[in-house]
């Protein structure tokens, strides 16, 4: 079983996502933190596509959800603090265009969703890699909110960084995750569109949870 939420960066996906995990006591599948992963063995490339691919085949990469938090680890090596940087920011959706990693990324996702019942949260994951989930969402707020949202998320670990730094870096990444040939950030036609700019993170956990108990049974 998959619920799927698709969204701009920012839009409350993650922390909704997980809220609604433990409350339904289901899994949770971060697919951004898989390409920030890949990211990272990108950056270690030096940003050399073949370098990268090369690495990427030899590379494990393992995940898993506990205690409120997506663990994700590189041949046993935890990267779950390091795949947030702002390096891996700046470079993660030029990463996440190329078609190999995308098909990369996939296959470790649909490999683990074989097996239990899973909320997952992404860009294209009710209209490319799950397009039969059981019920999908898409979450948006405008991009000053969004922007706001991951400045406070941010800014105690990273006390120079601005909100217009952060405003302008979630804007470019958006268009990049829009414009990409293969499998854009999109709303699937199917997905049920949550606007989360009003609303406080209750709310929007609240209306999601209704929606998810008046369509599946558990
Ligand atoms: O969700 P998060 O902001 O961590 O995602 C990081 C990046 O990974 C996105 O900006 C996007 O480029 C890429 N991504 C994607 N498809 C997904 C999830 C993330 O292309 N399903």
């Amino acid at each position: 079983m998959i619920i799927v939420i698709d969204g701009p960066a920012g839009s409350g996906k993650s922390s909704t996502a997980r809220a609604i995990a433990n409350r339904l006591n289901i899994e949770y599948l971060d697919s951004g933190a898989l390409y920030r992963a890949a990211t990272l063995i990108y950056l270690e490339a030096d940003c050399d596509k073949e370098a990268f691919f090369n690495l990427l085949d030899k590379k494990d990469i393992s995940f898993y959800y506990r205690n409120q938090l997506f663990h994700i680890a590189i041949d046993g090596k935890s990267v779950t603090d390091d795949i947030r940087t702002e390096a891996v920011a700046e470079n993660v959706s030029e990463v996440a265009a190329m078609p190999d990693v995308r098909a990369f990324v996939n296959e470790l996702m649909r490999e683990v969703v074989k097996d239990g019942a899973y909320i997952a949260e992404g860009r294209d994951l009710g209209t490319a890699v799950f397009p039969n989930a059981e019920l999908k969402f898409y979450m948006w707020a405008d991009l000053d909110e969004r922007a706001r949202r991951r400045f406070d998320e941010r800014k105690d670990k990273n006390p120079d960084l601005t909100f217009r730094q952060v405003k302008e870096s979630i804007a470019r990444r958006d268009q990049k995750d829009e414009k990409r040939e293969t499998d854009p950030l999109k709303k699937a036609e199917d997905a049920i569109e949550i606007d989360t700019t009003g609303l406080t993170f209750e709310q929007q956990v609240d209306q999601i949870c209704l929606e998810v108990k008046q369509r599946i049974e558990f």
